[in-house]
């Protein structure tokens, strides 16, 4: 039990076999170039974000490598979210310590989140460090990284009102050549009491949409085949052309990326239940290219927490938006986070979360115990006091019972056929093939002469435990 609920608990929006992916592109070195290493944790947008340092970084002439002993310059781009979050990054420090002990005039650069929070306190408490750069101020590196080489420390945490990056064309992290993430927003202004984003990632602010578009037709162009499109709430993205004549919401966005190809499927992440339209709902209704699945976050099923919490949603607002989805959208998939152990939450406020997992019916969820964070509102405003062994036990509740609601859930599958998008090898054998069907559930099966990653094909689902699928190649 305490395994599983280590691994729940550093789960984040990406899998955890993606924390701490370094990226490298497969050129070959060049001996006259220096070279930077990049490692990337936490959600989606950081490995975002990691992307766009790295075509920064490329066009300053630095090459990459995958390999921290041949680096020139080392950075670890980083998030607060939970205080294990940030453990996980002062341990790679330690390491990179030793690093710049064997190869002296190694930089080290901290990026993200905790450059953020912590500012230049980050180079009190860490004295290998160089630079520290937060989100918002990576076109300030080449700049930066000077600044170090000179022997000085190079630090920008400046929040921007207006950066959103949208003229730099991010270097695709992940190699599969298939997938990408498009951000589409910076900031988040909801202030949920328990969390650190918005003052970690400052103001909302939503990219120019047709700039989105060219980065999707690109991508498409170039083979892939599915784009999330991500912001903290996607749905309140909201662009005003200057002359203030044309408006864009989520909705229209997302009709405009879905025209550019129907076999580029469109996904997003993370919708917020109290800004999801019937609009948006109507528009994943009408194309078939945008994906039948929807995050959305409900944190706990409790009123009075979620009041606490500041979602300004309530049990039955949620519950309401829950009936609407599945109303408009019959076959689509709703995912959740949730966090059990807030300040002050009882036994029967905790069984109101479980029996809102039952409710809603998550395909799945990402599932966390209350870590305070200095500065938010919960921190200043409410005392947290559930012992770590209740939120631990409240935790692993709820991790049983989403293991119950996904087999569930997978079962339903059983015998039916979904148009699925091949990603790549499967991760236990060559011989098989993964994807995803609409409903962003994975699913593996043997592969079949001529088809190859980016391909769809058909596959029927014959096997289902509470985490995969699996089936063969079907013809219609
Ligand atoms: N913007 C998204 C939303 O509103 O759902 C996601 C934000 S956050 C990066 C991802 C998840 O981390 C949250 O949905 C929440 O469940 C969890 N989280 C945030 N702060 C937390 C905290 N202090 N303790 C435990 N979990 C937390
Ligand atoms: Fe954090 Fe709430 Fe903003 Fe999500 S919506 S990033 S949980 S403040």
């Amino acid at each position: 039990m305490a395994e599983q609920i280590k691994e729940w608990t550093s789960a984040k929006m990406l899998g955890e076999d993606r924390q701490g992916e370094v990226y490298s592109d497969t050129l070959e070195k060049d001996s006259t170039q220096k070279h930077f290493y990049i490692e990337s944790y936490g959600c989606a947008m950081n490995f975002s974000d990691s992307e766009i340092v790295a075509s920064i970084l490329q066009k300053e002439g630095f090459g990459s490598t995958a390999s921290i002993h041949e680096a020139d310059l080392i950075l670890i781009n980083t998030c607060s979210i939970r205080e294990k979050a940030e453990d996980t990054v002062r341990l790679r420090l330690r390491e990179f310590d030793k690093v710049k002990q064997e190869n002296p005039g190694t930089l080290v650069g901290v990026l993200g989140c905790m450059a953020e929070r912590l500012k230049t306190k980050l180079l009190e408490e860490e004295k290998l460090v160089d630079m520290v750069v937060g989100p918002d101020a990576y076109r300030d590196l080449p700049k930066l990284i000077r600044t170090a080489e000179d022997g000085d420390k190079g630090v920008n945490v400046f929040l921007s009102r207006e950066e959103t990056y949208a003229d730099i064309s991010p270097v695709r992290l992940d190699s599969n050549g298939v997938t990408a993430f498009i951000s589409i927003m910076r900031g988040c202004d909801n202030m949920c009491s328990f969390c650190v984003v918005p003052f970690t990632r400052g103001r909302e602010r939503s990219r120019d949409p047709f700039s989105i578009v060219a980065e999707a037709s690109d991508l498409f162009n170039k083979g892939y085949r599915e784009v999330t499109l991500l912001g903290q709430n996607v749905d309140s993205y909201r662009w005003s052309s200057p002359d203030g004549e044309h408006q864009v919401s989520f909705a229209d966005l997302l009709r405009m990326v879905a025209e550019v190809h129907p076999d580029l499927r469109v996904r997003f992440s993370t919708s917020h239940p109290k800004d999801i339209t019937d609009d948006v709902l109507f528009a994943i209704r009408d194309y078939e290219n945008i994906c039948k699945y929807i995050h959305l976050p409900v944190q706990s099923g409790n009123s009075r927490i979620l009041k606490l919490m500041n979602r300004t949603y309530d049990r039955a607002w949620y519950m309401q938006k829950v009936r609407r989805i599945y109303e408009i959208i019959p076959d689509c998939a709703i995912s959740s986070d949730m966090i059990a152990g807030f300040c002050t939450e009882t036994e029967e406020e905790h069984q109101d979360t479980l029996s809102m997992m039952k409710f809603a019916g998550y395909s799945m969820s990402y599932m966390f115990y209350y870590s305070e964070r200095p500065g938010t509102l919960a921190e200043r405003k409410y005392e947290d006091d559930i012992p770590l062994e209740v939120k631990k036990r409240r935790l692993n509740e709820i991790i049983q019972l989403q293991q119950e609601i996904s087999k569930f859930h997978n079962s339903r599958d059983l015998g039916k056929t979904f148009k699925v998008l091949i990603e790549g090898d499967s991760r236990k054998s060559k011989d098989d093939f993964r994807g995803r069907n609409s409903q962003n559930k994975m699913i593996v099966f043997p592969k079949v002469a001529g088809f190859k990653p980016g391909d769809y094909v058909f596959v029927k689902v014959t096997d289902a435990s509470s985490a995969t699928l699996l089936g063969n190649i079907v013809t219609l």
